[in-house]
C-alpha cells in the first residue's frame, strides 16, 4: 500500500498550513490563525477536491497560529481533530500564555507579553483523537507515522511520511534561517526531540514557519547549537 501523496503549502504571512493530498483524500496539517479557514477551504477546492475529502485535521501543537482554525475547519469539513494529549488543556481553554522565551530576544518578548498580560486566544475545542508516538495514519489513507517531539510544547507532534518527508511543526523553523523558535516550554526536551528527528534521517522537513529544508540542515544546526545550547540553556 504505497499511495502517492503530495504536500501543498497554503501560503500565509506567519504559520504554514499543509494539505497532504493522496487519492485517499486530504489531511490538513495545522490550521493557521482563527481567520484561516476560508483560505484553507479555497485551497482544497483549487486542488480539485471538496471539503468532504478531508479525512483528518492533524495538529502539530496547540498554539494560536497552528490551532486557531481547528474548530471552524472541523465544522466545515466534518473531519476529526487529532493531536497529543499534553496540549489538550490549551485546546479546551481556547487560550495559552506566552511560552518561555529562549535567548535574549525571546526573554524580552516573554517579559513584554507577560507584563501586558496578553493571552493568545482562539476558539476552544476538544480533540476527537489523541495520538501517541508510533501510531500510524493508515486508517486515514496516509502512510505516515506519528513522532512525539516535545519541547516547543509538551504535546508537539511530528509526522513521518513513508518517503522520508517529515512535517515537524515548530520543532525547528526556517523563518530567516533554520533554527529553534524563540519560545518553548522545555528547551532540553526540544533538543532531545531534534536528535530524535535527526536519527530518523529525514530527507525533507516541512515546518510551521518558512520554507522546507533538508535533513542536513538539521545536522548542521545541531552541530552548531546542540552541545553549547544545553550548557548555557539558550
Ligand atoms: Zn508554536
Ligand atoms: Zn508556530
Amino acid at each position: 500500500m504505497n499511495r502517492q501523496h503530495f504536500i501543498h503549502t497554503i501560503p500565509s504571512l506567519i504559520a504554514n498550513v499543509y494539505l497532504v493530498a493522496s487519492d485517499a483524500g486530504i489531511i490538513i496539517v495545522d490550521t493557521g490563525f482563527s481567520n484561516a479557514a476560508r483560505n484553507v477551504l479555497r485551497a482544497i477546492e483549487q486542488l480539485g477536491h471538496t471539503r468532504t475529502d478531508v479525512r483528518l485535521i492533524f495538529l502539530t501543537h496547540v498554539h494560536m497560529d497552528h490551532a486557531g482554525s481547528a474548530a471552524e475547519l472541523r465544522r466545515q469539513t466534518g473531519a476529526p481533530i487529532a493531536m497529543h494529549r499534553a496540549d489538550v488543556g490549551k485546546a479546551r481553554a481556547g487560550k495559552h500564555n506566552m511560552p518561555n522565551g529562549r535567548g535574549t530576544a525571546g526573554k524580552l518578548f516573554e517579559y513584554a507579553f507577560n507584563g501586558l498580560r496578553l493571552q493568545m486566544r482562539y476558539e476552544a475545542f476538544a480533540p476527537d483523537i489523541l495520538l501517541e508516538e508510533g501510531q500510524t495514519l493508515k486508517e486515514f489513507g496516509l502512510n505516515a507515522r506519528v513522532v512525539h517531539t516535545p519541547g516547543h510544547t509538551l504535546g508537539s507532534l511530528s509526522l513521518a511520511l513513508d518517503d522520508g518527508v517529515m512535517l515537524i511543526g515548530d520543532a525547528l523553523i526556517n523563518q530567516f534561517r533554520v533554527g529553534m523558535p524563540m519560545y518553548g516550554e522545555d528547551n532540553a526536551l526540544a533538543y532531545d526531540s531534534l536528535r530524535k528527528l535527526r536519527a530518523l534521517r529525514p530527507r525533507m522537513l516541512y515546518s510551521g514557519h518558512g520554507k522546507p529544508f533538508s535533513g542536513s540542515d538539521v545536522e548542521r544546526y545541531l552541530e552548531i547549537k546542540g552541545s553549547s545550547a544545553e550548557r548555557i540553556g539558550a
